[in-house]
C-alpha cells in the first residue's frame, strides 16, 4: 500500500514519551494541542499516548449535553447562531498532528527494537555456532526472544498502518467483488453502477460507511476493529426486497452472449481478454469490445 509520508519530526517528543502517563503525558500534550484540548483528554481519562490513538474521535464527547463539559466547549468550539458547537479547526488539526506524531513515534520505536532484536539474535547465533562456548544459557534465551519478538511486531504494527479513505474504499469494494464471485460466477456488482459507497469522515481516522444499493435501499456498515463489515449489505442483497443481484446476473449473462458473437468472428485471445475485463467492470468492457469490434471489421 502506498502511504503518504508527510515529514513528521518525532524528535519533538521526549525519547521515552510512549511510556508517559497522567501529568507527565498531559504536560507534553499541552505543548502540542494547548491547555484546553489537553483538559479534554484529562476529563475523558485518556491517560497515555496509546489510549489517545486508540480513540476514534476524541471530540465526540462534546456532543453530550453535560454541565461539566460546558466551559471546555466554550474554549474548544465555536457556537453557531442555532446553538451548535463546532470544534475549532485549528484545535482539530493540532490534535490530528499530535496523534500522527505518536503513531510515527510508535512506528520508529518498533523498527528500532526490531533492529536491536535482530542484532541481538545474530549475536546469540554467533555464540551458538561457536562450539568453544557453552551454548546452554544463550540458546534458551534465544528461544524466549524469538516468539515474543514476532508477536510484538504483529501487534504493534497494526495501529501504525495508515487506514484512510482509500484503504476503506478498496477493502469494501474488494470484499464485495469476492463475495460476488463466491455467490455466482455470473454476478458482478460495480461501485458507482450497482451500488454507491459513501465514506464520510469526521477526522483523519474516523469514518462512517454507507452503501446505497441500486434498488434504492441504504445500508449502514458496521465497523469491527479496523475494517467495515459487509454482512449487512450481503444480507440485503440476498433479501427478497432487493432486485440488484437478479438484474446484474441477467445483464452479465447477456454481455457474455455478445462476447461469444465476437468470438465466432475473430481471434480467441481477444475474447478471453474481454472476459477477464467483463468480471472487472462493465463500462470498461464495453469500450474494449468496441475496440475489438473495430479491429475485426477492418
Ligand atoms: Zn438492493
Amino acid at each position: 500500500m502506498t502511504t503518504f509520508k508527510r515529514r513528521i519530526n518525532t524528535s519533538l517528543l521526549p525519547d521515552d514519551f510512549l511510556s508517559y502517563t497522567d501529568a507527565k503525558f498531559y504536560n507534553v500534550a499541552k505543548h502540542f494541542i494547548g491547555e484546553s484540548a489537553s483538559e479534554l483528554l484529562e476529563i475523558q481519562s485518556i491517560r497515555s499516548p496509546d489510549s489517545l490513538i486508540l480513540i476514534s474521535d476524541v471530540f465526540a464527547i462534546l456532543d453530550i449535553k453535560c454541565a461539566a463539559l460546558n466551559s471546555l466547549k466554550e474554549k474548544l468550539c465555536l457556537k453557531s447562531d442555532d446553538d451548535i458547537y463546532i470544534v475549532k479547526p485549528g484545535i482539530k488539526s493540532s490534535m490530528n498532528y499530535f496523534c500522527e506524531l505518536i503513531i510515527q513515534k510508535k512506528d520508529e520505536d518498533i523498527k528500532l527494537s526490531r533492529k536491536q532484536n535482530k542484532r541481538y539474535t545474530s549475536v546469540v547465533l554467533a555464540i551458538n555456532t561457536d562450539s568453544s562456548i557453552t551454548t546452554e544459557p544463550s540458546s534458551s534465551r534465544q528461544q524466549q526472544l524469538l516468539p515474543s519478538n514476532t508477536t510484538n511486531i504483529v501487534q504493534s504494527s497494526a495501529p501504525a498502518m495508515l487506514v484512510n479513505e482509500s484503504y476503506h474504499r478498496s477493502f469494501i469494494t474488494n470484499s464485495i467483488s469476492n463475495w460476488c464471485q463466491k455467490y455466482s460466477s455470473k454476478l458482478l456488482l460495480t461501485e458507482g453502477v450497482d451500488y454507491h459507497l459513501f465514506l464520510i469522515t469526521s477526522s483523519d481516522t474516523n469514518f462512517t460507511a454507507t452503501i446505497r444499493c441500486k434498488c434504492g435501499s441504504k445500508i449502514a456498515l458496521v465497523k469491527f476493529q479496523k475494517n467495515f463489515q459487509l454482512s449487512n449489505f450481503y444480507k440485503h442483497l440476498v433479501s427478497l426486497s432487493c432486485t440488484t443481484v437478479k438484474k446484474s446476473k441477467r445483464i452479465t449473462t447477456s454481455n457474455k452472449s455478445v462476447a461469444n458473437e465476437n468470438d465466432s468472428r475473430g481471434s480467441i485471445s481477444v475474447t478471453s481478454h474481454e472476459e477477464s475485463g467483463l468480471k472487472r467492470s462493465a463500462p470498461c468492457d464495453a469500450a474494449k469490445k468496441k475496440r475489438a469490434y473495430q479491429t475485426h471489421s477492418k
